[in-house]
């Protein structure tokens, strides 16, 4: 039998927590065939909510769930694991500014990274959720220098897959036959969705998605927007955020990070840019990698046309501002 895997998630207690930790007891993230033992950190005023999250993973008795830990102390939730969601930060609320929510969010992730350091598994890889994602993870790259630093990113798949369901839903086809879509960029409303490579699975063979879509306008216009803003308007449906998806999101992540991509097929990840596509090197980009035993690469060599360049840059752009915020926020 294969040794329990430690998998830590962060802000445990909340609506990501919610639908994540299940996903993870029943083995969508890393295999139906590997055990896990969950470690989930939330904050004091959370802590009677995560102790009621702990009770229900009793309850649901998961053969795979092989225990677990629930902690408001971040050394005890960060020792020994193998796999890391950060899903906790400081949520803006009306009227903050976006520099203290930043600098709130940077004192939090420089302190988790500290702990991540000095407690964690020996190659244990991060995602960070808890937004502003790219940034967060950067923060916790620059104060945690002993992890490598191909070990460390964010999450846009949820991006990512939000692009494909859309795509899916315009061309009526199986999303499953949808691939190689890609996200550029921070994991805000500056994120470029790509579709200049994306395909789709027909009878006759794998075709452009452009190909086959009869207004060639709206990938350029109204599919960008519905992806950037899809977070906002399923918030105004459910007057809830998009937990599910996130969660979902998140499992597909690490599942494709750890187990592998398919042959032909890349997923969009949020990783430290080594200056591909002219990227500058040193922020946390979302870019095309393929992944094979437990580590990313980015995709080389895609052709990028004007249109997309001017988008790939407007998003660098953003976050090299963000970096800047969060740098000042440390002084
Ligand atoms: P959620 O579980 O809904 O969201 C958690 C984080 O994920 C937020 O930063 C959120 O960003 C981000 N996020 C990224 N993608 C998505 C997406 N698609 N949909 C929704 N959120 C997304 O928040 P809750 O408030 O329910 O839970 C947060 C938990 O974190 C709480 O249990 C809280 O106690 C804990 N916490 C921990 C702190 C710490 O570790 N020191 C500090 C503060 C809180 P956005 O804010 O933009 O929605």
């Amino acid at each position: 039998a294969k040794e329990p895997v430690r998998v830590l998630v962060t802000g445990a207690a909340g609506q990501i927590g919610y639908a994540l930790v299940p996903m993870i007891a029943r083995g969508v993230m890393l295999g139906h065939d590997q055990p896990v033992i969950l470690h989930m950190l939330d904050i004091p005023p959370a802590a009677e909510a995560l102790n009621g999250v702990k009770m229900e993973l009793v309850d649901a008795a998961f053969p795979l769930l092989k225990g677990v830990v629930a902690t408001t102390d971040v050394v005890e939730a960060c020792t020994g694991v193998n796999v890391a969601v950060m899903v906790g930060g400081f949520p803006r609320k009306e009227g903050m500014e976006r520099k203290d929510v930043m600098s709130k969010n940077v004192s939090i992730y420089k302190s988790q990274a500290s702990a991540l350091e000095k407690h964690a598994a020996a190659n244990c890889k991060v995602v960070v959720v808890a937004n502003p994602a790219n940034t967060n993870a950067l923060i916790l790259k620059e104060f945690a220098p002993s992890i490598p630093e191909k070990n460390i990113t964010c999450l846009t798949r949820l991006d990512h897959n939000r692009a494909l369901g859309q795509i899916s839903e315009r061309l009526n086809v199986q999303v499953s036959d949808v691939k190689n879509v890609i996200i550029w960029g921070n994991h805000s409303s500056t994120q470029y969705p790509d579709v200049n490579h994306a395909t789709i699975k027909t009878p006759a063979g794998e075709k452009p998605a452009r190909e086959l879509v009869a207004d060639d306008a709206w990938f350029n216009g109204e599919f960008i927007t519905t992806v950037q803003q899809r977070g906002a308007a399923i918030i105004k449906a459910r007057k809830l955020s998009s937990a599910l998806s996130a969660a979902s999101s998140a499992c597909d992540h690490i599942r494709d990070w750890v187990l592998g991509t398919p042959e032909g097929t890349w997923v969009s990840m949020g990783v430290y840019s080594d200056g591909s596509y002219n990227v500058p090197a040193g922020l946390i980009y979302s870019f095309p990698v393929t992944c094979q035993n437990g580590e990313w690469k980015i995709v080389q060599g895609l052709s990028i046309d004007e249109f997309s360049r001017k988008k790939l840059d407007a998003t660098a752009e953003e976050l090299s501002e963000e970096k800047a915020l969060a740098y000042s926020c440390l002084s």
